[in-house]
């Protein structure tokens, strides 16, 4: 008992934080500067009880009145409009493996988002043991939004692009199901859309590229780096939802990324902590380092407490073969 009240007190102390931590990127996120996100209405907003942290274009942490910053509208962003991509950006993402202890949280946040059904999955949470020797770990995986993207190289369409933000996304409108960009992505970051077993048929969402949702049947989907989180100052649903502050996002422009509980220096968490990219030698230049599993957080036995299915994918990882003949699993 004492511990649900512990928990729930933890919780919403975390949800504040986060709140705090998300607003701080407001700069980094959606804004061009600090200055720019204040308020330059010719009538004063109201002053407002909540306060938030914003971080200068010199990197210092200020705390201002909520009312004063201006956040993007929540519009419908029609095809044209999001083929542009939100100006003056360069999205990043940075995900700490020595945090992952396979949650799954990150999966569920997404597909809950995109109303995907349990086995569609635009971020997957693999288990890699690069040799029999090495210790595993859980490596969270989603489409890493190329500078380079095969994708859309061999998209015969023009139904996936890529925008000056970085981001890439593809235009169901658009797309034939040809399939050459599932075969071309080296990293299998796309999945084609057989249609849903759980449909949802709400008609009175307008599609729109940026939210994917509702999807149209017999096309390819993918993750899309929730470009309607970050028109919002809002840091995309797998990295909100991540309970252990995996996934950093921001802005390579300014060199900020936040998890919603630290923002730091992207240049600089690359540096200190070993940060690469999957499969560099392939030339697609991600948009999404990894810093490396060292120092784990927890267990990776942790990660075990997941449906059967889900356990059944890591089987053939020669940790889980040891794990099975120890009856530990
Ligand atoms: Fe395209 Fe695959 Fe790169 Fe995503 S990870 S941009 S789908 S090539």
């Amino acid at each position: 008992m004492q511990n649900k009240e512990n928990n729930k007190k933890e919780g919403t102390n975390r949800r504040k934080f986060l709140k705090l931590g998300l607003m701080s990127s407001v700069t980094a996120l959606a804004g061009t500067s600090l200055v720019s996100n204040l308020s330059e209405n010719a009538e004063e907003p109201k002053s407002s009880d909540e306060k938030i942290r914003l971080l200068t274009p010199d990197g210092k942490m200020v705390e201002v009145d909520a009312a004063h910053v201006n956040k993007y509208p929540e519009a419908h962003i029609s095809s044209d409009e999001s083929r542009k991509g939100i100006p003056n950006r360069k999205f990043v993402m940075v995900i700490d493996l020595a945090r992952c202890k396979n949650a799954r949280k990150c999966v569920e946040g997404c597909q809950k988002a995109h109303k995907l059904d349990y086995n569609e999955e635009f971020m997957k949470v693999q288990l890699i043991q690069d040799n029999p020797e090495a210790s595993p770990y859980w490596l969270p995986k989603p489409c890493f939004h190329c500078d380079e993207p095969p994708c859309v190289t061999v998209c015969p369409t023009g139904a996936t692009f890529k925008r000056t933000d970085g981001i890439v996304l593809v235009d169901n409108d658009r797309c034939i199901g040809c399939k050459f960009c599932i075969t071309s992505c080296p990293y299998s970051a796309r999945q084609f859309n057989w249609g849903h077993k759980d449909k949802f048929d709400d008609k009175s969402q307008p599609y729109s590229p940026e939210t994917s949702v509702p999807a149209a049947e017999g096309t390819v989907m993918k993750c899309d780096f929730c470009p309607d989180m970050l028109r919002q100052g809002k840091l995309p649903h797998c990295a909100s939802s991540c309970p252990m502050g995996v996934i950093y996002f921001g802005d390579k422009n300014e060199d900020i990324v936040t998890n919603g509980e630290e923002t730091v220096r992207f240049s600089e968490l690359i540096k200190d902590r070993g940060g690469y990219r999957h499969l560099e030698h392939l030339g697609t230049k991600p948009n999404v380092y990894y810093l490396p599993a060292v120092n784990r957080q927890f267990p990776l036995e942790r990660g075990f407490n997941v449906d059967e299915d889900i356990i059944e994918r890591y089987k053939d990882v020669p940790f889980v073969q040891d794990l099975k003949k120890q009856g530990k699993i």
